[in-house]
């Protein structure tokens, strides 16, 4: 049987695997760009998942396991240009290779937002400062969590909204999902160090999510995790290359100063350097994130301003895995009722 359409899919991370899945399933002929050398995106970087700590291979394992042998997947590919040809696109990639398709995908996703951008943390100036994604490295690939001199940490702080809801850096959103990674974190070091003591900075907590309330009361309960309500204002070395905090305590109103061996910053997601390459290349309409705008965020929300093209997951804005494979579905029901009413 001769395929139907033609769509290419921009990036491989969860939502473009699913999203070329189900149309490739239907027939559809589906080319899914990667600009890396793997498919899976942020989640095949990480250990393990909120709020059960299921780790997030078997999610890549379960995507894959469904990919149909009829996608073509082009592995360190990116696009270079492309161009409208009247009812249909020419997407020419970094191969020289020229695609002619019916329709687009953009699932190019998130980066993990600069900390150094930050410079009061002192990320990339203080040995004893990392992100919460070098500190999931550390969990997935079981090594010791040490402290620049080789020691295990007794304080190990986290710093909730680093590049999100922050008014200096122009980025006012919340990232959704990096409370409940630091209670995660949080519970896991305690795990991995029954003696040391772990401290959340945060401002509010957004634990929306089924079971999340759960885990933060067990990290409280079990784990003694403290949270303490108030931005971080300051981050300093001392002599022995610890860390001292200084946070206003919001709840209780006074100014506090502590030290930390490990401080650990809960970077939020901003528009992936391929999210703001086909911004610019395609010149998309832009949300008050900074990420693609969708044409109605209720209605349309896998619409992008050009018809053709379409967007899914954490490229409109930050998702969790669920909504992004949801919203990757979503997708292919707009791209599927496209196809039908040009067909006619
Ligand atoms: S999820 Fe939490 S840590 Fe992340 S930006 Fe929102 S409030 Fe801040």
């Amino acid at each position: 049987m001769a395929l139907k359409q033609k769509i290419v899919v921009i990036g491989g991370g969860i939502a473009g695997i699913e999203a070329s899945s189900i149309l490739s399933r239907m027939d559809y002929d589906v080319t899914l760009i990667e600009k890396t050398d793997n498919i899976g995106g942020h989640v095949a970087q990480w250990d393990r998942l909120f709020p059960d700590q299921r780790k997030s291979d078997e999610i890549i394992e379960y995507l894959k396991a469904n990919i149909p042998s009829n996608i073509k997947i082009k592995l360190n590919t990116t696009v270079s240009t492309i161009a409208k040809s009247n009812t249909s696109f020419v997407v020419s990639l970094s191969d020289n290779e020229l695609i002619e398709t019916d329709s687009i995908l953009i699932s190019t996703g998130y980066d993990l937002f600069d900390a150094k951008l930050k410079e009061e943390y002192g990320y990339g100036i203080y040995d004893n400062v990392i992100t919460s994604a070098e500190l999931e490295k550390l969990f997935r690939e079981n090594k010791p969590i040490l402290t620049k001199s080789g020691k295990e940490p007794q304080r190990i702080g986290f710093v909730h909204c680093v590049g999100s809801r922050d008014r200096k850096i122009n980025n006012i959103y919340c990232s959704k999902v990096c409370c409940v990674t630091a209670v995660k974190q949080a519970i896991e070091v305690r795990q991995k160090l029954p003696y040391s003591e772990a401290y959340c900075f945060y401002m509010d907590l957004r634990m929306y999510g089924l079971s999340f309330e759960e885990i933060y009361n067990e990290s409280q309960e079990k784990y003694g995790v403290t949270f303490i309500r108030g931005r971080l204002s300051e981050a300093a070395e001392n002599k022995e290359g610890q860390i001292i905090v200084k946070v206003e305590d919001t709840l209780l109103g006074r100014p506090m100063k502590m030290t930390m061996d490990l401080l650990v910053l809960m970077v939020g997601m901003t528009p992936s350097e391929g999210t703001s390459g086909l911004i610019k290349m395609l010149n998309l309409e832009t949300n008050s994130s900074h990420f693609i705008a969708s044409k109605d965020e209720h209605t349309q929300s896998n619409i992008t301003s050009h018809p053709g093209i379409f967007v899914a997951g954490a490229a409109t804005s930050p998702k969790s895995i669920d909504d992004t494979l949801a919203d990757a579905r979503g997708a292919v029901v707009k791209i599927l009722e496209y196809l039908n009413s040009n067909a006619q």
